[in-house]
């Protein structure tokens, strides 16, 4: 019938007793290897076929040529693969190199119903449906198929579905022949073993389709909020962009990006921040957050807001994955209400101070006059001729009364400025200090000032009043910027450290590389409204120095060895933590 056959032929030598050859014996078979040289085609075809997915070969070129392997391996069947639209329910044709155009068109987004024909029913059964002669099958007795079928020369049909590794029905596999028949031992493993190869081709298909859509909804949700994402590599300064972050920056996608070209839109004036910024990430590993501007080549400026996370991929390597958003608008916005919001609190402030001064003065100046009109009179009642000592007595009591309420006066102040009865809690120094610098972020953006931390890993808790002793590092940090806000010739850095001093107090550092402070004036700086600046109280540090007095510690100033000045205290380490 023009069909090849392979044969084994083995031949072996018949001897007598003295080892002399008297004969051969022939053996012959053909089965066995007929076998293996159709399975080292069939696996070489697959072989083809699963390389062609994992290529990413567009998924119609791979089902044909999976179909053409499956054609040659059973001569006299022409294969159909149907693909089924999870949404619609509805069959496309996936492949059918070989059937009939009129045949193929007719099943085109055909509902996935048993009537349809044995690709419907073994789809919506979920079973292989087996149609040995189309002709009398009476299953389909009052359908359309098989008259389609018999018009187009096919007599028999072999579908079986294609499930997804969920067990999800992906479309079929069918074999169709011109002759009425059931499939053999040979076509069942052919079909499964082609049926899970297109499995395989379809559902990486179907992933694939679906994280396109993926990327083009984050895209577009990038582009909607002006949001891109990066991921950073801090030990090889690998760097991913997304290509929202290519438009916010107005660089070229096109070329690699590089630590190095995205600092290149980074406005000069910020780029200390932005030095800074990456150096302490790429040392403490911790996540961050930094706004800087950018500047762009039309000297136009964008305000951006970078927040990132710190993770270690497989073999501990630092990365971090970061979103940045152009804030540019929400900035302006914010600038507004932060000077808007700013002259507010002056005003208020200035408000309290004079009313509250307006009283002190009120309350201290009545017994004083009371004082002076009584040691006046007194005086002169001594001047009498003859004294008037019973008087003058008097009016020595009116003084120490008045002089009492006086004291009484300053005694209530002090207490009012005091705040006794100051909460007791544990506090951890190191949440605290981060908590401030958060949360007077715009204060520092503001002032141009770049905070540093050094904040040292397991500080030992401290017992006292946290809103107090955030109050005093706060003071000391705008005091810091206050003495940096002439600088123009260096970057102005303010470097908060905590640690644990050698007598086990805990210590809070801030230092600055401002204008200075000269070491004979040290202690003038903690007097009550000593201050040099034009619009100071002169009472921040004196007001911190009885906080930290009272929480059992210590506040002292010292001037760099280099530029500026360190402001610092300790406080004993709550009992319990070490
Ligand atoms: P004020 O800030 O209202 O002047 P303070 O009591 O906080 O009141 O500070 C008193 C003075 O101490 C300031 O006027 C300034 O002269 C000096 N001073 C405080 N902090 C610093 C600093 N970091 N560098 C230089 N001088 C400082």
């Amino acid at each position: 019938d023009g069909a090849h056959r392979w044969f084994l032929m083995q031949c072996s030598p018949l001897r007598e007793g003295s080892g002399a050859i008297v004969g051969w014996s022939w053996y012959v078979s053909h089965s066995e290897l007929d076998e293996r040289k159709r399975t080292e085609a069939l696996l070489a075809g697959e072989k083809r076929v699963l390389e062609m997915v994992a290529r990413g070969r567009p998924l119609p070129i791979i089902l044909d040529a999976l179909c053409a392997v499956v054609e040659a391996a059973a001569p006299g069947c022409r294969c159909s693969v149907l693909l089924i639209d999870p949404r619609r329910s509805t069959f496309h044709s996936g492949a059918a190199p070989t059937l009939p155009s009129g045949y193929t068109t007719a099943i085109e987004g055909a509902p996935v119903t048993r009537t349809v024909g044995p690709c419907g029913m073994a789809a919506s059964l979920n079973t292989q449906v087996i149609v040995s002669d189309i002709a009398s099958d009476a299953r389909w007795d009052r359908d359309a198929w098989p008259a389609l079928a018999l018009a187009h020369d096919l007599r028999s049909v072999w579908s079986t579905p294609i499930l997804s590794l969920a067990g999800n029905v992906l479309g079929t596999f069918a074999l169709y022949q011109q002759e009425p028949g059931r499939p053999t031992v040979l076509h069942q493993a052919l079909i499964e073993q082609f049926t899970h190869v297109a499995s395989i081709a379809i559902e990486r298909a179907q992933t694939e389709a679906a994280l396109r859509r993926s990327q083009a909804f984050l895209a577009e949700a990038q582009r909607l909020s002006s949001t891109g994402s990066f991921a950073w590599r801090a030990d090889s300064d690998e760097i991913t962009w997304s290509e929202e972050l290519y438009r916010i920056h107005e660089l070229d996608p096109s070329t690699p990006m590089t630590l190095q070209r995205s600092a290149t839109r980074v406005h000069p004036d910020d780029m200390p921040l932005f030095i800074a910024s990456v150096e302490n990430a790429r040392r403490d590993g911790r996540d961050f957050e930094v706004e800087p501007r950018l500047l762009m080549p039309d000297g136009s400026i964008k305000h951006v807001h970078i927040v990132a996370h710190a993770t270690r991929d497989e073999t501990g390597g630092l990365e971090y994955i970061g979103a940045l958003q152009d804030v540019t608008e929400r900035r302006q916005s914010q600038d507004a209400l932060d000077k808007a919001r700013s002259e507010l609190a002056h005003v208020a402030r200035v408000t309290s101070l004079g009313v509250l001064t307006a009283s002190i003065a009120h309350e201290v100046n009545q017994p004083l006059s009371g004082i002076l009109t009584n040691a006046s009179t007194g005086f002169r009642m001594l001047a009498d001729d003859p004294p008037n000592v019973e008087g003058a007595r008097e009016t020595a009591r009116r003084t120490m009364r008045d002089a009492r309420r006086a004291a009484d006066v300053i005694a209530r102040l002090r207490a009012l400025f005091t705040k006794n009865g100051a909460a007791t809690e544990s506090v951890d120094l190191n949440e605290a200090t981060r908590e401030v610098i958060a949360l007077s972020s715009g204060e520092w953006r503001r002032a141009g000032v770049i905070v540093r931390t050094e904040l040292a890993d397991d500080l030992p808790l401290v017992a006292g009043d946290r809103v107090q002793l955030q109050q005093v590092v706060l003071n000391l940090m705008l005091n810091a910027s206050e003495s940096m806000s002439g600088v123009e010739d260096r970057p102005r850095l303010l470097t908060i450290r905590t640690g644990i001093d050698d007598d086990h107090r805990v210590r809070v550092s801030v230092r600055d590389v401002g204008v200075g402070i000269d070491p004979q004036n040290l202690e003038r700086l903690f007097e009550a409204f000593y201050s040099t600046k034009s619009g100071g109280m002169g009472i921040g540090l004196s007001v911190s120095r009885s906080i930290i007095a009272r929480h059992n510690g210590r506040l002292w100033a010292a001037p760099n060895e280099g530029l500026g000045a360190t402001f610092a205290f300790s406080l004993p380490a709550a009992v319990g933590t070490s």
